[in-house]
């Protein structure tokens, strides 16, 4: 009888964990109480999970390891698990089937939708509408936990000035304060206020950090940049992160500046966890702690694990090391348990907040499953896509399309294409397709007529399988003439496969695949009238057709809608009011191109701002720049006005601008405000992004929009990442893109 009572208490002891009335720090207390420093070490394994996993127990090789571990308690965190039926058996080993029974936290890349996808990140961000995407965020996060999803890797905060580099297509562009705003807006959409109810999932920022500076925009390599370009442009988005309340970091493959991010303690110890004091966890980039080895920072996996867990990652992904060689680190002195300990509460925290321990098969929904792709999320995405097109050109209003009594004729592979518009980053959704352009169109016109003029990819290569994009045949060339010769107007969908974007794959040309261009130069010589509707992950470089297109409309890759979205705005159902998050260049060669450059002094009239820095064989300027987008609808900007001259540190700046709609649409402008340091302890950027706002104005319709400055916008970083705020004068300017506006100043005491 005593040792049955005793164990009966030992177990009741246990479960004190369970208790949900206790406070979360008591409750991993008395957890971690419990476990075995295996059993620790467990909590920062992650692995994707390629086996079977609602079938027998896989025989032989990593599946069968993988398994063992899993029964074993060695398992914090699986990624690529999908689907409840798959998420519900490994939890159910977890949680049934091990000593403590610890849930799984189930990770899975979910960038821009589950099944039902958004438009890819970097269109998203085109809209500069917060509302807009934080709801795309929080539908991704429906379907995702309605699949058993309870982490997405997401966002991607990664500010990158380089559209060689194939990911751009998954963060928010160039701007830290545009990329900052938009990383809050998709972490609330993901995570909600808290985890009550089963449809918020954890978030992710990542890559941490400056993978989007990879040097020549090739992925995964070496990031080499000033501590002012780190402080003030690439951290800005993961501090904002973090204040947002963001439950996990993702480190990142590169170097950077010598030291592998993964190894990174100046990162991940010093500012994340001490500065920044996040109490969330950082996974590692997939194997970017064996990565390591190869980086020339470690010698094997047991250096290359204490390297890594000393300097702060908290999880390893798909490394396999952590589980393999770190209790015998902890053993042999070389990493201190309460480093682990450390990781583990942060671990568990997270899963704790989640709500996993009261319920672990809270995400495990057959019902919730079914809303998978509901005609709400479709209407979501659908939106979502209206609002991230940018019209970057219009001459002689050849836009909207008439509804009736004009001849349009399609041209071009990716109009018809249902696969290509959902872009990169798709991977629970392989079998999915997308309405196309040509759909899209035909809901107007039924008896539209289509030629594909050429094809975008020929194939794939037997031994990466990856797409082949270089076309020359053009024989397609002749019926796309014939047909664009009867049309009143041609629309041809031109630009990326949603393949040519996304991780791994950057380009050197910024140019139209194949033998796009050609196709567009044939048929521009027998019908001028184009409107040239892109599809692309990354700026793509246009000279000519900027120079003679008529009609340019950037649709990036739109997600399941796009073919809806498309129509809408080309037959003027809805007025587009994107705006670049991004610079478009003129060529490669400008690359990197940014708006918030710094001054190159030399000037050539100095009253004006000019400067003789050029290039000799192509203007200094963008094609487009940052910020910039056109409406059906005009608007005008008068009446900037900063309410004092002089200001005190500390007071609110007000400035105010009138906007007025002149032209013959309702439409939305997105008032930019921009700022300039004129003197400080560093040299400070032409222009800096400070505030905007989403004006709705009806035709005629004025409005005074306000923008209140205070020091959070004010300073910047210095060398070391402090912030200062220094006197003197600021220089501001109000409109509608980051090349012109109205000009003002005032003096800051
Ligand atoms: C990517 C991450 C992603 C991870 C898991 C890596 O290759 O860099 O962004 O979350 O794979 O799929």
């Amino acid at each position: 009888i005593f040792t049955v009572l005793s164990l009966a208490n030992m177990n009741a002891q246990k479960k004190q964990h369970l208790d949900a009335k206790k406070p979360i720090e008591e409750r991993i207390s008395l957890l971690m109480k419990e476990m075995t420093l295996e059993e620790k070490v467990g909590q920062m394994n992650q692995y994707n999970g390629f086996w079977d996993v609602t079938g027998p127990a896989p025989k032989g090789g990593n599946a069968e390891l993988k398994y063992e571990n899993l029964r074993k308690g060695w398992v914090g965190s699986m990624l690529t698990v999908r689907g409840v039926k798959e998420v519900r058996a490994v939890q159910k080993i977890a949680v049934e089937e091990t000593r403590l029974g610890i849930p799984l936290i189930i990770g899975f890349d979910v960038i821009h939708g589950y099944k039902t996808l958004s438009p890819i990140p970097l269109a998203e961000a085109a809209s500069w509408d917060m509302d807009a995407i934080k709801n795309s965020a929080s539908v991704a996060a429906d379907e995702a936990s309605a699949a058993g999803i309870n982490w997405t890797f997401g966002p991607n905060v990664d500010i990158s000035r380089d559209a060689r580099w194939g990911r751009m297509m998954e963060g928010a562009g160039e701007d830290p304060y545009l990329g900052s705003k938009i990383a809050t807006a998709r972490i609330k959409g993901f995570q909600g206020d808290n985890f009550s109810g089963n449809n918020k999932i954890a978030a992710c920022a990542k890559h941490f950090a400056a993978y989007g500076f990879a040097e020549s925009g090739r992925d995964y390599n070496t990031v080499d940049i000033s501590n002012s370009t780190l402080f003030n442009v690439v951290l800005p988005p993961f501090k904002a992160a973090v204040d947002a309340g963001v439950k996990t970091l993702m480190n990142s493959f590169n170097i950077l500046n010598g030291i592998p991010a993964t190894g990174n303690a100046f990162l991940q110890r010093d500012i994340l966890k001490g500065k920044w004091r996040f109490d969330g966890f950082v996974v590692s980039d997939w194997a970017s702690v064996r990565e390591m080895i190869a980086h020339g920072y470690a010698a094997n996996g047991a250096e290359a694990t204490m390297k890594a867990v000393n300097a702060g990652s908290d999880m390893d992904m798909e490394s396999h090391l952590y589980v393999a060689e770190l209790a015998k680190l902890v053993k042999e002195g070389k990493v201190k348990e309460s480093l682990v300990d450390d990781a583990v509460r942060r671990i568990l925290r997270v899963k704790f907040e989640l709500g996993l321990f009261d319920n672990p098969y809270k995400y495990c929904d057959e019902a919730h499953e079914k809303t998978i792709g509901s005609k709400a999320n479709n209407d979501a995405v659908l939106d979502m896509a209206k609002k991230s097109i940018v019209l970057l050109k219009n001459d002689g209003g050849l836009l909207p399309l008439k509804k009736k009594g004009q001849k349009v004729v399609l041209i071009g592979a990716l109009a018809a294409d249902k696969n290509s518009p959902l872009g990169s980053w798709r991977i629970a959704s392989d079998d999915n397709t997308a309405v196309s352009v040509l759909e899209g169109m035909q809901k107007y016109d039924p008896a539209l007529a289509y030629e594909k003029g050429t094809d975008l990819t020929i194939g794939k290569t037997s031994f990466t399988e990856e797409l082949v994009f270089n076309t020359t045949d053009e024989s397609g060339f002749e019926a796309a003439k014939k047909a664009a010769a009867t049309a009143d107007v041609v629309v041809m969908v031109l630009g990326e496969n949603g393949f040519q974007s996304g991780e791994g794959r950057s380009r050197t040309n910024l140019d139209l695949p194949g033998n796009q261009q050609e196709l567009l130069e044939a048929v521009y010589k027998v019908n001028k009238n184009i409107v040239l509707v892109l599809n692309n992950g990354r700026p793509l470089a246009l000279p000519w057709a900027a120079a003679n297109i008529p009609a340019i409309v950037e649709a990036w890759h739109l997600g399941t809608q796009t073919g809806n979205a498309v129509a809408e705005v080309l037959y003027g159902d809805y007025n587009p009011s994107g705006k670049l998050p991004v610079s478009f260049p003129r060529n490669v060669g400008q690359v990197p191109i940014y708006y918030n450059n710094y001054s190159t002094g030399r000037p050539v009239d100095s009253d004006k701002n000019v400067f003789w820095s050029h290039y000799s064989d192509v203007e200094k300027t963008p094609l487009f720049p940052f910020g910039f987008g056109l409406s059906y609808t005009t608007f005008e900007y008068k009446n900037l006005e900063v309410s004092k001259a002089i200001y005190a540190k500390g007071e609110a700046i007000k400035v105010s601008v009138v906007v007025t709609n002149s032209g013959n649409f309702d439409g939305k402008e997105v008032v930019q405000l921009y700022i300039h340091d004129q003197s400080a302890s560093l040299a400070r950027p032409v222009k800096e992004l400070k505030g905007f706002e989403l004006a709705s104005l009806k035709k005629g319709e004025s409005k005074t929009i306000t923008f209140t400055l205070t020091d959070k916008e004010l300073g910047f970083y210095d060398n070391e990442g402090n912030y200062l705020v220094e006197p003197g004068m600021f220089k501001i300017m109000v409109g509608g893109s980051s090349d012109k506006g109205l000009e003002s100043s005032f003096q800051l005491n």
